[in-house]
């Protein structure tokens, strides 16, 4: 496994990138510009330099698959094994691949995914969905469980806004559900950008649409604050959405998609 991948970090004992104990991979790189994107560090696909505190330093630097393969089966008695069962609550713990946009490196994760598969152990992603279709046939290949980002639905605003193509994304959400993968979304409820009338409508009949094992509301928050400031960018200062509005939202997913939804705070 002599390929390379972008990482910018390797997080053990996570509790929020998938069902039970993982170990999440932060792969760096992403197409999107997400104005409320809290890994300010994962968006370039290059090391970059930042200064923190009046110290140095770089996020990101280029792992061989086999050092990050070293790192992950670290925790290998806490993940379970695959196929342990369907729902969520009954999947076993693994390892999740997050970024940044994961599936851009598809192709140089693609041997680390065979090994880790091949051992049996539950593999799961965070995207955006933003990214060429032949990454996500790879990762199709080899993930068990996608966690898929919906954030706004219009096609010029989510060019406008995010920079990306939404018919990419609807093309690969496709692609996703005719697969049969299982897919949690996570829908980030940001005032001003994702929060309006129009748009929760578009995102409540996609959920209808392609029904997930579980939806999650994304209740904003501004932890990307300090890495915005250590790479010489201003952070942006997001509109509150009230907790009344977070759970008026989530009654009408699960009434009308029929599926459980979750509001996440972080
Ligand atoms: S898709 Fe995720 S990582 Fe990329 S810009 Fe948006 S929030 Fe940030």
């Amino acid at each position: 496994m002599d390929s390379q991948i972008l990482v910018t970090n390797i997080q053990r004992f996570s509790l929020h990138d998938g069902p039970g104990i993982r170990t999440t991979v932060f792969c760096k790189g992403c197409s999107l510009r997400c104005p409320w994107c809290s890994n300010p560090e994962n968006l370039e696909p290059r090391p970059e330099e930042y200064r923190k505190d009046g110290r140095t330093g770089t996020y990101g630097r280029y792992m061989a698959c086999d050092e990050v393969y070293r790192e992950v089966i670290k925790d290998r008695a806490f993940y379970g094994q695959r196929g342990q069962g369907e729902s969520l609550a009954a999947m076993p713990g693994g390892v999740t691949f997050s970024g940044g946009e994961p599936l851009l490196q598809a192709p140089g994760l693609e041997p680390l995914w065979r090994r880790l598969k091949e051992e049996g152990i539950h593999l799961c992603a965070e995207t955006s969905l933003f990214a060429p279709g032949d990454r996500l046939r790879l990762a199709i290949e080899y993930l068990d469980l996608f966690y898929v980002d919906v954030k706004i639905l219009e096609e010029r605003l989510c060019g406008q806004i995010l920079g990306g193509n939404l018919k990419e994304y609807l093309f690969n959400l496709e692609l996703l559900f005719c697969a049969k993968k299982p897919v949690v979304f996570r829908v980030p409820v940001i005032g001003r950008y994702t929060d309006n009338a129009q748009n929760r409508e578009r995102v409540v009949e996609l959920i209808c649409s392609y029904p997930p094992i579980k939806a999650e509301l994304l209740k904003e928050h501004n932890l990307g604050r300090e890495k915005y400031l250590s790479l010489g960018k201003h952070p942006l200062t997001l509109d509150s959405v009230t907790d009344e509005k977070l759970e008026e939202y989530r009654r009408e997913i699960e009434q009308r998609a029929r599926v459980p939804v979750q509001i996440c705070k972080i």
